[in-house]
Order: C-alpha cells, then structure tokens, then sequence
C-alpha cells in the first residue's frame, strides 16, 4: 500500500511518517522538485521531511515514476509526504492501494511545536499572529492552498497529543497498515449501500435505509417513508410523524413503510430466497422482523440498535435467522489521545 500523509504546518504529519517507516516497515518516497509551502522565502518554513530520520528514502524527478514504483511494488508499504497538488492527487487516488491520510493538530499547539523547532536552529521563533497568517495562506491561498488535498481524505487523524509516545500508541491502536481501508468488504459495502439509501428517506421520525442481498448480489434496496402517490411523509404526508411524538406513539396510525418493508416488497419473495442477507442501518422493529421471517431471508445485518433490538432478536431467533451487529470502521476525524485507544 502506499500512504500519503498531508497536514498543515507542524501538524505532525512527519512524526507520523517517522512512527510508520520506525514500528510498521514502511519506507519513504519523495519528490525532488518539492512544493513546499515558502512564503518570502522565510528559511523558518522550510521542509521539514529531513527530520524523518530513516536510512532509506527514495527520491523520484516526477509524481508519475513515484507512483510507478510503487504500483509495481504496492504490496510493500511506502509512505509519502509530497503531495502539494490536486492534479496529483487525483493521479494517486485512483489507485487501489492508495490511502490519503490528514494530519491536523490545533493551531495554539502547532504554534508551540513550531517555536520549539526555531529555537532548536537558533531562529527566532514568529509571533502567533505571524504563524496564523502562514497557515491562513498554506491552507486557503487561491489555487495552491492545501484545504483541498486535506479534504480529500478518507482518515483526518486530530494530533492533539501532547508527547510521541502518547502519539505512537494511538498510532498503534489505529493500525493504519490495515489493508481494508483500501477496499471495503462485503459487509462495509452492503451497509454503506444501506446508509446511502437512508439518505433518500422522507420519514420525519428516522431515516432508515436496507439492501437486500443474495450471492453478493443486490437484489432490492429500500427506504422509509410515505408509499408512492402519496404525500411525502416530509412533505406532512403522515400525520403521525409529523406530530413529533415519542418513538413508538400511535404508531398503528403511522402511513410510513419501513426501509426493510420497501425492499421486501420490492424484491417479491421469488427473488428472496435461502441464504439471501438483509443489511439495514437500524435493527429492525417487531413488525418488519415478522416479515423478513415469512420471506426466508437467512440472515440480518444491522449497524445501529434500536428500541425493541431484543424482541426482534428473540423472533429473529426463534425463526432460525441469523443476527449480528456490524458498524463499518470509523473514517473523517479520529482524535490521537490516549482516551480514544483505551
Ligand atoms: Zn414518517
Ligand atoms: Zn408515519
Ligand atoms: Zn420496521
């Protein structure tokens, strides 16, 4: 796989480099034109990828030799801190093995790292404000500024730890050699697809999304809310949602259909069959349990409980259907601090 690491002025992205070619066998590649952020040539802002202490770094004239290198060798872990680019970038992410990785950390200690390295060069370290205005311009300068990159990626880790080990064992706990962040799994895909159709849902009380699934295969998908030519319950098609009531409230008068409703209905039982999956957002209520267990779906996937997880576990069961929880692996902001690796 092949990592790149992006982040603002001492955000840490070096010492998070350092810690993956030090504990985790990866090995650097750099760029020798480097883009590195220079305002008025101030020597204080220089590129700091030297301090990556490593006997081993392997320079390319170009972003396309870099990322053939590493295409043939991907199965090898490399790590990158040279990407300024969204041109490039877009040449990166659409390889397979490649993971982009923020590095943020707040600006008041970012500031304090930065000081500290000045004064370890005999530089005198800027004022706040001074340092402020650099990041200002590194992030948002028109056209070259590095927001875009940095929202691009898939993990932005926070390093808001306050020494290396505390950041080294959040790296740790975070493992980010692992190969399924590459490339989603089966079940990461199916509930991503179920949360993607939960996002269509008009039901003013829940959003809720389903797929159905037989031999990896999509069969239906479902949402919930008002059925088709009617109001949408959004649109105050359902009284009783729209009334804002206590979940479970009046709820024989409700006119939603539920997401698991939908995509039964929309699949027809022909088309389930033995060994079909059902993956839903939300653990299915009773009423829909009841019928996922006449359709002979065999088994259900959920990602987030629900009021009645246990009576529909206890029927689930009764019925010979499998049940498991799954919730996809956390992505966008993770904060490095002990707490969150306990
Ligand atoms: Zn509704
Ligand atoms: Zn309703
Ligand atoms: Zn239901």
């Amino acid at each position: 796989m092949l990592l790149g690491l992006c982040g603002g002025i001492c955000s840490g992205k070096h010492a998070v480099a350092e810690y993956l070619i030090k504990q985790q066998n990866f090995q650097l590649l750099e760029l020798k034109n480097n883009g590195s952020f220079r305002t008025d040539n101030d020597p204080r802002l220089r590129d700091q990828n030297d301090t990556i202490s490593t006997d081993l770094r392997l320079e390319f004239e170009t972003a396309e030799s870099l990322l053939d290198f590493a295409t043939k060798r991907w199965q090898e872990h490399w790590v990158t801190t040279h990407i300024w680019d969204v041109t490039t970038l877009d040449r990166f992410l659409q390889r397979p093995f490649f993971l982009l990785v923020s590095v943020d950390a707040p600006v008041s200690l970012r500031w304090k790292r930065f000081a500290e390295r000045c004064r370890k060069s005999q530089l005198d370290p800027p004022h706040l404000e001074e340092f402020v205005l650099w990041n200002d311009n590194q992030l948002y300068e028109k056209d070259v500024g590095r927001a875009v990159l940095t929202d691009r990626a898939q993990l932005r880790l926070f390093n808001s730890s306050s020494s290396l080990a505390e950041l080294h064992a959040a790296l740790k706990a975070l493992n980010l050699a692992d190969e399924q962040r590459l490339r989603p799994n089966w079940d990461q895909y199916f509930m991503e697809l179920a949360s993607l159709a939960a996002q269509r849902s008009n039901c003013m009380k829940r959003r809720v999304g389903c797929v159905l699934v037989r031999e990896r295969r999509v069969i239906s998908t479902g949402y919930n809310g008002t059925p088709r030519h009617l109001q949408n319950c959004n649109e105050g098609g359902c009284p009783r949602c729209n009334r804002g009531e206590g979940g479970g409230v009046g709820l024989s008068t409700c006119l939603c259909l539920h997401a698991e409703e939908n995509a039964l209905l929309e699949a027809g039982r022909e088309r389930i069959r033995e060994g079909s999956i059902l993956y839903c957002d939300t653990c299915p209520c009773l009423t829909c349990t009841v019928k996922i267990a006449q359709v002979g779906i065999s088994e259900v996937v959920y990602s987030q409980g629900y009021n009645m997880d246990k009576d529909s576990a206890a029927l689930l069961e009764a019925a010979g259907i499998r049940l498991r929880q799954f919730s996809p692996p956390r992505n966008g902001l993770i904060y490095l601090e002990e707490s969150e690796t306990r």
